[in-house]
Protein backbone atom coordinates (compact mmCIF):
# COMPACT_ATOMS: atom_id res chain seq x y z
CA UNK A 1 0.00 0.00 0.00
CA UNK A 2 1.10 3.45 -0.86
CA UNK A 3 2.38 5.86 1.93
CA UNK A 4 -0.08 8.34 0.34
CA UNK A 5 -2.77 6.18 1.31
CA UNK A 6 -3.52 6.71 4.84
CA UNK A 7 -1.79 10.58 4.52
CA UNK A 8 -5.01 13.02 5.81
CA UNK A 9 -5.39 14.91 2.80
CA UNK A 10 -2.90 17.91 2.53
CA UNK A 11 -0.17 18.28 4.41
CA UNK A 12 -0.77 22.33 4.76
CA UNK A 13 -4.70 21.90 5.72
CA UNK A 14 -6.23 21.09 8.94
CA UNK A 15 -9.21 21.47 10.42
CA UNK A 16 -10.56 20.46 14.36
CA UNK A 17 -13.86 20.58 15.56
CA UNK A 18 -14.62 20.83 19.12
CA UNK A 19 -17.66 21.05 21.82
CA UNK A 20 -17.47 24.06 23.53
CA UNK A 21 -17.84 22.63 27.50
CA UNK A 22 -18.79 24.69 30.62
CA UNK A 23 -14.94 24.81 32.12
CA UNK A 24 -14.48 27.39 29.22
CA UNK A 25 -16.80 29.64 30.24
CA UNK A 26 -16.60 33.33 31.77
CA UNK A 27 -18.41 35.35 33.92
CA UNK A 28 -21.32 35.85 31.32
CA UNK A 29 -21.73 32.18 30.42
CA UNK A 30 -19.90 32.30 27.15
CA UNK A 31 -16.74 31.31 26.27
CA UNK A 32 -13.69 32.95 27.50
CA UNK A 33 -11.93 34.77 24.43
CA UNK A 34 -8.84 33.20 26.44
CA UNK A 35 -9.90 29.50 25.74
CA UNK A 36 -10.46 30.45 21.90
CA UNK A 37 -7.08 31.96 22.24
CA UNK A 38 -5.39 29.08 23.59
CA UNK A 39 -7.02 26.52 21.14
CA UNK A 40 -6.27 28.96 18.07
CA UNK A 41 -2.23 28.93 19.09
CA UNK A 42 -2.91 25.01 19.40
CA UNK A 43 -4.04 24.90 16.07
CA UNK A 44 -1.60 26.98 14.48
CA UNK A 45 0.81 25.28 15.90
CA UNK A 46 -0.39 21.84 14.63
CA UNK A 47 -0.96 23.20 11.00
CA UNK A 48 2.29 24.72 10.81
CA UNK A 49 4.37 21.53 12.37
CA UNK A 50 2.87 19.24 10.39
CA UNK A 51 3.88 21.23 7.22
CA UNK A 52 7.25 21.87 8.19
CA UNK A 53 7.89 18.49 9.61
CA UNK A 54 9.69 20.50 12.71
CA UNK A 55 8.00 21.81 16.09
CA UNK A 56 7.37 25.42 15.23
CA UNK A 57 6.98 28.53 17.96
CA UNK A 58 4.74 30.71 17.38
CA UNK A 59 6.52 34.77 15.98
CA UNK A 60 2.85 36.90 16.03
CA UNK A 61 -0.90 36.58 15.91
CA UNK A 62 -3.03 39.31 13.43
CA UNK A 63 -5.79 40.18 13.95
CA UNK A 64 -7.85 38.49 16.52
CA UNK A 65 -11.29 39.74 16.28
CA UNK A 66 -14.22 38.23 18.76
CA UNK A 67 -17.12 39.14 16.21
CA UNK A 68 -19.58 37.29 18.05
CA UNK A 69 -19.63 35.51 21.08
CA UNK A 70 -19.30 31.92 21.14
CA UNK A 71 -21.58 30.01 23.21
CA UNK A 72 -21.36 26.79 25.75
CA UNK A 73 -22.44 23.63 24.05
CA UNK A 74 -21.78 24.86 20.13
CA UNK A 75 -19.82 22.89 18.11
CA UNK A 76 -16.09 25.16 17.17
CA UNK A 77 -14.88 24.57 13.51
CA UNK A 78 -11.07 25.40 13.02
CA UNK A 79 -10.31 25.70 9.15
CA UNK A 80 -6.34 25.94 8.89
CA UNK A 81 -4.18 26.43 6.24
CA UNK A 82 -0.78 27.67 5.91
CA UNK A 83 -1.20 30.73 3.51
CA UNK A 84 2.56 31.71 3.01
CA UNK A 85 5.70 30.44 3.75
CA UNK A 86 9.48 32.75 3.74
CA UNK A 87 12.51 30.58 4.34
CA UNK A 88 11.85 29.47 7.78
CA UNK A 89 8.41 31.22 8.91
CA UNK A 90 5.17 30.18 7.72
CA UNK A 91 1.62 32.20 8.07
CA UNK A 92 -1.38 30.05 9.09
CA UNK A 93 -4.65 31.47 8.93
CA UNK A 94 -7.77 29.89 10.89
CA UNK A 95 -11.03 30.35 10.06
CA UNK A 96 -13.47 29.69 12.75
CA UNK A 97 -16.95 28.64 13.04
CA UNK A 98 -19.74 27.71 15.40
CA UNK A 99 -22.29 25.48 14.92
CA UNK A 100 -25.10 25.27 17.22
CA UNK A 101 -25.80 21.41 17.32
CA UNK A 102 -29.56 21.46 17.46
CA UNK A 103 -30.67 24.07 15.29
CA UNK A 104 -27.58 24.11 12.80
CA UNK A 105 -26.92 27.22 12.49
CA UNK A 106 -23.70 28.41 11.71
CA UNK A 107 -21.30 31.40 12.47
CA UNK A 108 -18.10 32.56 11.16
CA UNK A 109 -17.53 34.37 14.42
CA UNK A 110 -13.78 34.95 14.30
CA UNK A 111 -10.49 35.23 11.35
CA UNK A 112 -6.98 35.50 12.34
CA UNK A 113 -2.98 34.72 10.84
CA UNK A 114 -0.33 32.94 12.89
CA UNK A 115 3.13 33.77 12.42
CA UNK A 116 4.79 30.54 13.20
CA UNK A 117 8.75 29.72 12.78
CA UNK A 118 10.00 26.25 12.61
CA UNK A 119 13.27 25.86 15.06
CA UNK A 120 15.95 22.70 14.50
CA UNK A 121 16.78 20.37 17.83
CA UNK A 122 18.90 23.24 19.04
CA UNK A 123 16.15 25.60 18.50
CA UNK A 124 17.22 27.66 15.73
CA UNK A 125 15.29 28.77 12.71
CA UNK A 126 15.61 25.88 10.60
CA UNK A 127 14.02 26.47 6.67
CA UNK A 128 10.65 25.21 5.37
CA UNK A 129 9.86 23.52 2.14
CA UNK A 130 8.31 26.41 0.06
CA UNK A 131 4.55 26.52 -0.66
CA UNK A 132 3.11 26.65 -3.85
CA UNK A 133 -0.09 28.31 -3.91
CA UNK A 134 -2.31 26.49 -6.62
CA UNK A 135 -6.06 27.29 -6.32
CA UNK A 136 -6.76 31.04 -6.53
CA UNK A 137 -7.99 31.20 -3.45
CA UNK A 138 -4.69 30.41 -2.31
CA UNK A 139 -2.57 32.62 -4.55
CA UNK A 140 -5.04 35.36 -2.66
CA UNK A 141 -3.96 34.03 0.40
CA UNK A 142 -0.52 33.94 -0.20
CA UNK A 143 -0.56 37.97 -1.72
CA UNK A 144 -2.63 38.93 1.55
CA UNK A 145 -0.02 37.47 3.65
CA UNK A 146 3.02 38.87 2.04
CA UNK A 147 1.03 42.21 2.56
CA UNK A 148 0.37 41.32 6.27
CA UNK A 149 4.07 40.32 6.66
CA UNK A 150 4.97 43.79 5.24
CA UNK A 151 3.28 46.07 7.22
CA UNK A 152 4.68 43.77 10.28
CA UNK A 153 8.09 44.64 8.89
CA UNK A 154 7.29 47.99 8.55
CA UNK A 155 6.06 48.40 12.28
CA UNK A 156 8.60 46.95 13.75
CA UNK A 157 10.91 49.05 11.82
CA UNK A 158 8.97 52.42 12.71
CA UNK A 159 9.60 50.68 16.61
CA UNK A 160 5.43 50.04 17.12
P1 LIG B 1 -9.30 34.84 3.86
O1 LIG B 1 -7.95 34.74 4.52
O2 LIG B 1 -9.49 36.19 3.22
O3 LIG B 1 -9.58 33.72 2.90
O4 LIG B 1 -10.39 34.84 5.05
P2 LIG B 1 -11.25 33.64 5.69
O5 LIG B 1 -11.89 34.23 6.92
O6 LIG B 1 -12.17 33.02 4.69
O7 LIG B 1 -10.20 32.52 6.12
C1 LIG B 1 -9.17 32.80 7.08
C2 LIG B 1 -8.08 31.77 6.88
O8 LIG B 1 -8.58 30.47 7.24
C3 LIG B 1 -7.60 31.61 5.45
O9 LIG B 1 -6.58 32.55 5.14
C4 LIG B 1 -7.12 30.17 5.40
O10 LIG B 1 -5.79 30.10 5.87
C5 LIG B 1 -8.04 29.46 6.39
N1 LIG B 1 -9.18 28.79 5.73
C6 LIG B 1 -10.29 29.40 5.22
N2 LIG B 1 -11.15 28.50 4.68
C7 LIG B 1 -10.58 27.28 4.87
C8 LIG B 1 -10.99 25.93 4.54
O11 LIG B 1 -12.06 25.69 3.95
N3 LIG B 1 -10.16 24.92 4.91
C9 LIG B 1 -8.98 25.15 5.56
N4 LIG B 1 -8.22 24.09 5.90
N5 LIG B 1 -8.56 26.40 5.87
C10 LIG B 1 -9.34 27.45 5.53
Amino acid sequence: MSSDVTRPGPRHRLSMTLLMTPDMANFSGDVHGGSILKLLDHVAFTCASRYAQQYVVTLSVDRVIFREPVHIGELVTFEASVNYTGRTSMEVGIRVTTEDIRQQHVRHTNSSYFTMVALDDDRRPVPVAPLVPKTEDEQRRWRKAERRRAVRKQETADGH
